[in-house]
């Protein structure tokens, strides 16, 4: 049994953790993680571990939630700030959603219009994720919609495209529908590889072409869709 407080405690011990070792850069990212409880995100038998720098099954969904330095990576790389507009492909826990939404919009106000749009493809994961936000306050600031995120999801009006664009799955290249959807400089954060092992790419569109740049090597479960891999 853990306590409440136990569990804040945690959390600043890991967030320490990770900005000793130089994981966690941005004041603004350190704040999102000290902010956002995992424990609220870890399936219900795993909150004991919430603040192990691991990833965690998401029940027997087999999808999991990603290990806390591999976001914290994703989150410094994707340059968050107030009022951007983001998309995520692969909402899983709704956890790295809850967390770019305290960067991209800190409070519930409408006072910018910072938002994420996050889509999942399993439905018990699209109840899970919505649950989770509601309980810890970013159902206003986060949308979970269910879909095959390697299509994108395009909004009508040309301001509307995004600002950034993560994909939290094994993607074997970025899914051409993506390209459309990113603003100019806006960036694109995946992991590209096989099933087994990637490399975290950011492409970031410079006069409506991507230029791409190699993070670091990384290990996701697949990207599953019309662009991404077979079922
Ligand atoms: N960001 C999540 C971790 C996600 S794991 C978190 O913080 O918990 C990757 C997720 O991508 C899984 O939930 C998986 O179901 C989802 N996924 C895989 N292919 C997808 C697709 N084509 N569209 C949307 N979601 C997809």
């Amino acid at each position: 049994m853990v306590f409440l407080k136990d569990y804040s405690i945690l959390r600043k011990n890991m967030v320490e953790g990770l900005v000793r070792v130089g994981i966690i850069k941005s004041k603004e990212v350190e704040r999102a993680f000290l902010k956002v409880p995992r424990e609220e995100f870890v399936w219900h038998n795993m909150r004991h571990l919430a603040y192990e720098d691991a990833p965690l099954p998401l029940g027997d969904t087999g999808q999991t939630i990603s290990a806390p330095h591999m976001v914290a990576i994703m989150l410094e790389e994707l340059e968050l700030r107030k009022g951007l507009r983001v998309l995520e492909i692969g909402a899983g826990s709704g956890y790295s959603a809850a967390l770019m939404a305290e960067i991209v919009q800190p409070t519930n106000s409408n006072e910018n219009k910072g938002h994420v749009i996050s889509i999942e493809r399993v439905k018990d994961l699209i109840d899970f994720a919505k649950e989770n936000l509601r309980r810890t306050g970013y159902s206003d600031r986060v949308s979970i919609v269910f879909g095959d995120g390697t299509l994108g999801y395009p909004e009508r009006k040309e301001e509307m495209l995004y600002d950034r664009i993560v994909i939290t799955a094994a993607s074997p290249h970025i899914p051409r529908y993506l390209k459309a959807q990113i603003k100019e400089n806006g960036i694109i954060l995946a992991p590209i590889g096989n099933t087994f092992m990637q490399t975290l790419v950011k492409a970031r569109k410079h006069k409506g072409d991507l230029e791409f740049h190699e993070v670091c090597g990384c290990m996701f479960v697949p990207l599953i869709g019309e662009d991404g891999f077979r079922p």
